[in-house]
């Protein structure tokens, strides 16, 4: 039988384990930068991925099982090839913390050949090649990893053509001219004429407000003015509850369905507005060509950023390992088993924990847990088992659908952006508030119809930039009521204060305004060629503007006890304006308790 080659190398690195983790972690990353040919992924049966090297005439074709993985100190691979001059090849690095600070780098690999090209090949294509191709990535991954600003992207030399930076110049001096952010701007010149093609096939203008130290809505509002004029692609990229990993990536809602498959997980799953409907970006391929689909690696622990440690263990056997964890909520499955066990981290949490599979399944209580814990995975069951931990938040870098159709920017620069007629995505939090004139029948009267419609167009536009100031959107008018759209129920109470303060200072007679506030959840759906909003959230919001004496909102519990309401009406309410009382409303059985807060 053919030999075994063995290869293990050594790196001493400046930078910690949880710094360089992101980077070395990340295969398709590496796999590119050590000069590997791009892939392509051809299936996906039983968590096994079926993969071929793109590259003309030979023909390597493998089969991948998952990656195994323990942040920030470890990971490992095994490939069984189908073609090619290999048979099986299976790498494990080690990141192991050094004191007092640094990490060494361990990498090991083990490999078979399937005839005399792979006994020729082997020695020289990793032993002397990969080698030299190794070392120089981990110690650019090193230099990046040092700095104190967070990552963002990886430069690669100047990334723009002379075509590409001249549109891209002529594209920013209109925007700038049309009031864009400038700082924003530019930061994005830096950005497209910079980074590499992997950290630009996914832009996340969140993220990248995070990075750059500004507003994140002036980021993302910059990006759609950016997309309008040709500068930007926007798309929609579908993400999986299971992996977390896109699903579909789409160019427009038009395209978008309430159902949708993950291939890498074979399941369906419900596509929600503010879940798993993400806004990205890239360059308009006028100004830069990314080859979005491009990639080295299909199955990197850095597709699941999210996942702690993904350990397989055999029948009976167990495994110690120890990990990094974030203050916060922490879900443990095993893969022949049913439901997870939940588990919260803190500083003084245990630091040592079995986990144990078996027939009596997972505790129901929450466990605590330390930052910095030794555990042991014991399988106590006749199956192997997959052992998983996760982060449960969701990335709160994510612009979402519903930030981004909230977004008055967005209707007025998107408007023929909605979804396909009958189709019905649900959105789980949305404020909606309505308003509507009090007695503008008696001002038509009094003041005459052309003086009178002019003070009503001119609340329109007050309402109009005041809910556009808070992030929300006017969603429709209906005569003198108005439909307004937020997605954090204090934008919508912000709004309507500044409204009143306006209308105030506007001269006699005063214009009263009736408001209600309500927030829950909502299907969005295309009506009359606009996105709107449907349910029984949109029934309840659409009634409150009744009980409205004018000058005053009245709203719901679900706004009343937000964390950030409460704060808002103690700095701005007037001291014993805000009272509790019932109101009945049509269609329900029993009386609603509902709250009015002079303004
Ligand atoms: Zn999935």
């Amino acid at each position: 039988m053919a030999q075994e080659y063995h290869y293990l190398w050594k790196w001493d690195l400046t930078s910690t384990p949880e710094a360089l983790w992101p980077l070395v972690s990340d295969t398709n990353r590496f796999n590119r930068d050590t000069g590997l040919p791009s892939m392509q992924l051809l299936g996906v049966n039983n968590r096994v991925k079926r993969v071929k090297f793109k590259i003309p005439i030979v023909n390597v074709e493998w089969d991948e099982e998952p990656f195994e993985w323990t942040y920030p100190h470890r990971f490992g691979i095994l490939r069984r090839y189908r073609t090619g001059p290999l048979l099986e090849m299976r790498v494990d690095c080690r990141l192991e913390r050094l004191e007092p600070s640094g990490t060494r780098i361990e990498y090991e690999v083990w490999v078979k050949p399937r005839n005399i090209l792979g006994d020729i090949a082997i020695p020289f294509g990793i032993g002397i090649f990969s080698a030299k191709k190794f070392a120089d990535a981990f110690k650019m991954y090193d230099r990046i990893a040092s700095r104190p600003e967070p990552v963002l992207f990886i430069a690669t030399g100047r990334k723009l053509s002379t075509p590409g930076h001249t549109r891209f110049k002529l594209l920013n001096d209109r925007l700038k001219e049309q009031g864009a952010d400038t700082a924003t701007l530019s930061h994005l010149y830096d950005f497209v004429h910079r980074a590499d093609d992997l950290s630009i096939q996914r832009m996340r203008p969140y993220a990248l407000a995070d990075g750059w130290g500004t507003s994140r809505r002036t980021v993302l509002e910059t990006f759609l003015k950016g997309t309008r004029a040709g500068m930007l692609d926007m798309y929609w990229d579908l993400l999986c509850p299971e992996c977390r990993g896109v699903a579909e990536d789409r160019r427009s809602l038009a395209d978008l369905h309430g159902r949708s498959h993950c291939n890498t997980c074979q399941i369906d799953f419900d596509v929600n507005f503010d879940h798993n409907v993400e806004v990205i970006f890239r360059p308009n391929p006028a100004v830069r060509e990314v080859d979005a689909g491009i990639e080295f690696c299909v199955g990197s622990p850095q597709r699941q950023p999210h996942i702690v440690f993904s350990l397989v263990v055999p029948p009976h056997e167990q495994l110690p390992l120890s990990t990094v964890l974030l203050e916060g909520r922490y879900r443990l499955s095993a893969s022949s088993l049913d439901g997870s066990q939940m588990l919260t981290a803190f500083k003084d949490g245990p630091d040592h924990m079995d986990f144990r599979a078996d027939k009596l399944g997972w505790s129901r209580e929450i466990l605590k847990i330390g930052l910095s814990p030794h555990i042991r995975l014991i399988n106590d069951t006749d199956f192997t088992q997959t052992f998983q931990m996760e982060r449960v938040t969701w990335s709160d870098q994510a612009a979402t659908a519903a930030d981004v159709t909230t977004l008055q920017v967005f209707r007025d620069l998107f408007s023929s952006e909605v979804l396909r007629a009958g189709e019905e995505i649900s959105v789980s939090s949305i404020t909606l508030m309505f308003t509507d004139l009090r007695n503008s029948t008696r001002l038509y009267r009094e003041v005459g119809d052309a003086s009178a419609f002019g003070r009503v167009r001119e609340h329109f536009e007050i309402l109009e930039k005041a809910v556009a100031a808070e992030g929300g959107s006017i969603v429709k008018t209906m005569g003198d009521a108005v439909m307004a759209a937020f997605r954090k129920p204090v934008s919508g109470l912000s709004a309507i204060w500044n409204v009143q303060k306006e209308l105030s200072a506007r001269g006699a007679p005063p214009l009263t305004i009736k408001v209600g506030i309500h927030h829950g959840p909502c299907i969005v759906v295309n009506m009359n060629d606009r996105l709107d909003y449907f349910g029984s959230t949109v029934n309840i919001a659409a009634r409150l503007p009744n009980f409205s004496h004018g000058g005053e909102a009245v709203f719901s519990e679900a706004i009343r006890y937000d964390p950030e309401v409460i704060e808002f009406l103690e700095r701005n309410a007037v001291p014993n304006s805000v009272s509790r009382f019932q109101g009945e409303i049509r269609g329900y059985d029993t009386p609603m308790d509902l709250w009015r807060a002079r303004m």
